[in-house]
């Protein structure tokens, strides 16, 4: 058991990450936590939003390496996750399709007759 330094509860480790880098349990509990990063977020929503932005704009091959990565090792995964997702939006993914179709209709057939 620990003690929150924030909340000052006193609750079962497994409700306080590790710190990897420095090898111990988090001061603050999981809830401390969350509760923290939701607010900063609030109050902190377009530096953050800009931060990331320039955040992916400078890491794009690292992102990109790291999307493909994730992607292969979990393969299934994603696969049931789209097929459940398609389950749920047959229909509305059905109407985008057939909207996107309708004003593409010159591109697409124009791009079809090159192959
Ligand atoms: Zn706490």
């Amino acid at each position: 058991m620990k003690q929150c330094i924030k909340c000052g509860e006193v609750k079962d480790e497994r409700d306080f990450s590790l710190i990897k880098s420095r090898g111990k349990l988090n001061g603050k509990c999981k809830l401390c936590v969350t509760k923290y990063v939701a607010a900063r977020y609030l109050s902190h929503k377009d530096e953050i939003k800009v931060y990331s932005q320039i955040y992916m704009g400078s890491h794009k091959d690292e992102i990109k390496v790291y999307g493909a990565v994730y992607r292969e090792s979990h393969k299934e995964e994603i696969a049931i996750r789209k097929a459940i997702y398609y389950k749920n939006n047959k229909v509305a993914i059905a109407a985008k399709k057939a909207i996107y179709y309708k004003n593409n209709k010159v591109a697409i057939s124009g791009s079809s007759s090159l192959e």
